[in-house]
């Protein structure tokens, strides 16, 4: 199973998104567990993935080695804004099969939401990182709010060269804030005349690099969502919140998704007295996933936003229209992609990703 490990709540930047503001009562800014009783609970699962979490966990880089050095685990990854990569050495480097780095696509949206200077800097440290030898897979991980052409900015990531992301993915910046829509001027608005025609454009786009050059471009949504058209897989909560992803808190507890520390539907135990056996299943997708129609392709999207419903049911449901659109242009193609891997010019393998839940949630 995956375990994030929130390593530090603590964060360098601070993104128009998050604000940056950890409340102290809700849980400890830094771990107060002894981390030998972290590794007697991660060791009793032998197929143990962990991804460092935060904050920013960078911040605290001997933490990060302790538990690369003594936990044993299948795989490592992170998610981290990228700025102190260069602090790990390329023996710490290689140890992660993924690292997932905050960007949100061309420089002057990523500045814009993250801070001015923020995208030079990662990409002069991923740079810096491929130069040390480090050749795992690199996941330009996005929020995408009113400032993004989504066609543009992934447009730009998955065709950078120096340095080159393997994959990229984002989140809609949307559902996980109070009061809703605080970003956009006009959400709605917004997801009909410019999200959803960017999806479109970029789905063609997708295709024809794959008619053209023989090349499924690491578009990870649309990989995963076209994976499941074609092979008819059956999916359940792709970012595998309580099902195969737990979270562990600064304090020791446990919880079903990272984001959740301030909801305690989500506490499902802690490192003490839970057995990770003990954990799947507790807490599941409910409410209108159940009734939709695109429930088998989506999967339920976010448990998050599924529990929270902070936007309200109909805020709720117009994000749900970004994903049924995004299946159904993804529908669309399907034909001609599975025309593609018939003639050899792709092969189906191209689709299988990621190949072990790498804390990609899929679903945007
Ligand atoms: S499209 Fe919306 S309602 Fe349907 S399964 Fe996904 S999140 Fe749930
Ligand atoms: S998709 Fe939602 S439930 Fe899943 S990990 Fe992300 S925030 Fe949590």
């Amino acid at each position: 199973m995956l375990y994030f490990i929130i390593v530090t709540r603590v964060c360098n930047l601070r993104c128009k998104y998050c604000g940056n503001d950890p409340d102290p009562s809700v849980e400890p800014l830094e771990i107060n567990y002894s981390l030998d009783d972290l590794k007697r609970f991660i060791e009793k699962d032998s197929d143990a993935i962990i991804c460092f979490y935060g904050g920013e966990p960078l911040l605290r880089v001997n933490i990060i080695k302790w538990i690369i050095d003594n936990i044993k685990a299948k795989k490592f990854c992170i998610q981290t804004n990228g700025l102190f990569l260069d602090r790990l050495e390329l023996e710490y480097l290689e140890k992660f099969d993924t690292i997932l780095v905050s960007i949100d696509g061309r420089k002057e949206v990523t500045d814009y939401y993250r801070g001015t200077g923020t995208y030079d800097l990662v990409i002069k440290n991923i740079r810096k990182i491929r130069r040390k030898g480090y050749d795992g897979d690199i996941i330009a991980r996005m929020a995408v709010s009113e400032k993004t052409d989504i066609y543009s900015d992934v447009k730009h990531l998955i065709e950078l060269k120096n340095p080159n992301f393997d994959h990229v993915h984002w989140q809609l910046d949307a559902l996980w804030d109070l009061p809703p829509k605080q970003r956009y001027k006009d959400f709605d608005l917004w997801v009909d005349t410019i999200y959803n025609a960017g999806i479109t454009k970029l789905v063609n786009y997708w295709y024809e690099k794959m008619e053209q050059e023989g090349k499924v471009l690491g578009i990870v949504p649309f990989i995963g969502i076209m994976k499941t058209l074609l092979t008819g897989e059956k999916v359940y909560l792709r970012c595998g919140a309580g099902i195969d992803a737990f979270t562990i808190t600064t304090s020791g507890r446990i919880i079903a998704c990272p984001v959740a520390l301030e909801f305690d539907e989500f506490y499902l135990g802690d490192i003490w007295t839970t057995e990770p056996y003990e954990l799947p299943w507790k807490i599941k997708i409910g409410g209108p996933c159940l009734r939709c129609e695109y429930n088998f392709i989506c999967g339920g999207r976010c448990l998050f936003a599924n529990k929270t419903m902070l936007w309200g049911i109909e805020g709720f449901e117009k994000v749900c229209e970004t994903v049924k659109h995004l299946i159904n242009e993804l529908i669309r193609i399907k034909p001609r992609v599975q025309d593609l891997i018939d003639k050899g010019i792709i092969s189906i393998d191209d689709f299988n990703y990621p190949p072990y839940n790498n804390s990609t949630e899929i679903i945007p």
